[in-house]
């Protein structure tokens, strides 16, 4: 039985409502679906089925949870870090998560970068020389066409020579076959190209999903795995040290392991902080060095990626949503995450 066939008839209404509100719609690919039990508390059906919890009020939701528009540079085209930027070059995904932190992008109707919208973003990089990794995200990149893909490698390659490509997707766990030998054979072509795949769980693993992960290795792609720490889900140290030693076995680098962003609709997913850092403590007494990745926070609003480890939290504060923990980000200055104590039941 599929996910698609285990819904009920209260799931299947908050569906229609979602459609109705013009939420982020329900999608998964057939493949996915067919890897998920139809028991509710099936770490699939949980990423991709949506649920009422994501109307709960959360004060400390935002609609831009990394502020990304703060360092937009021309359209799709994202300058944060010193010397790497971000592009947003695909709209859609073959399943859409319900902890997305970028779900206001993906709900809206926008395709593959065209060529008009490559220009800017080539003018950009031309200009600066800095810039030594481009990350080709989105939505994901993976859901165009073979053909549209190498005119974007192409021209990237064109106007920066030895440029990293990182191309970040989840498709190879989410619709595995869309990665023929073909497509890998074109990502060879680009190197340096290195693939950074999100994956949570080690039901997600499937044979499919290891055959072209290990067949990418095999190719001199380099894949690097990022996790999202979900609550329900992979919040367990025992299940957490099953998948990455699953991932070291298949070649793949586990790179980092994420506390959750504050999308709008996604309170129920995240863990509260201090019982992320006590599951990584446990993580790290279990796993090899090799197979740990970096537990990190996107500090909320804009104020760049950071580790998390036990001394990290620098004080509390009262804001008008409730307590929130202070971090320090890499520009010195003070940022808030939700203290505990407001996490949602
Ligand atoms: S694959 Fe990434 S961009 Fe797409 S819905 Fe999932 S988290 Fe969001």
């Amino acid at each position: 039985m599929s996910l698609v066939s285990s819904i009920d008839t209260a799931e299947a209404s908050y569906i229609e409502t979602i459609k109705q509100s013009g939420g982020l719609p329900f999608r998964v690919s057939s493949y996915f679906a067919s890897l998920a039990k139809p028991d509710k508390t099936d770490p699939i059906r949980r990423q991709f089925l949506p649920h009422p919890a994501e109307d709960l009020p959360d004060p400390f939701a935002l609609s831009d949870p990394l502020g990304e528009a703060l360092y937009q540079a021309v359209p799709r085209l994202i300058h944060q870090y010193q010397d790497r930027v971000l592009l947003l070059a695909g709209g859609t995904c073959a399943g859409y998560c319900r902890y997305c932190f970028r779900r206001l992008w993906i709900n809206q109707p926008k395709g593959f970068i065209s060529p008009g919208e490559r220009i800017p973003v080539l003018a950009y990089l031309k200009a600066h020389p800095e810039i030594r990794e481009i990350l080709i995200s989105g939505g994901d990149p993976l859901m165009a066409e073979d053909g549209l893909l190498a005119e974007l490698f192409k021209a990237l390659r064109d106007t920066r020579p030895g440029m990293l490509l990182r191309l970040c997707t989840r498709v190879p766990i989410t619709n595995p076959s869309r990665l023929t030998p073909e497509t890998i054979r074109l990502l060879r072509t680009y190197r340096p190209l290195r693939m950074v795949i999100q994956s949570n769980h080690p039901r997600e693993l499937a044979e499919p999903a290891q055959e072209v992960l290990t067949a990418c290795v095999d190719q001199g792609i380099p894949v690097h795995v990022q996790t999202v720490l979900l609550r329900g889900i992979n919040d367990d140290a025992e299940i957490l040290a099953t998948f990455f030693r699953e991932c070291l076995d298949l070649g793949l680098s586990p790179y980092y392991l994420f506390q959750l962003d504050l999308a709008p609709g996604t309170a129920h997913f995240r863990v509260p902080l201090k019982t992320g850092l006590t599951l990584y403590q446990e993580l790290k007494n279990r796993i090899s060095g090799l197979g740990l990745p970096v537990y990190a926070v996107d500090l909320p609003g804009g104020g760049g990626k950071i580790p998390l480890h036990g001394g990290v939290i620098a004080g509390e504060r009262e804001e008008p949503g409730g307590t929130v923990y202070l971090l320090q980000g890499p520009d010195g200055k003070l940022w808030p995450y939700p203290a505990d104590k407001n996490q949602p039941e």
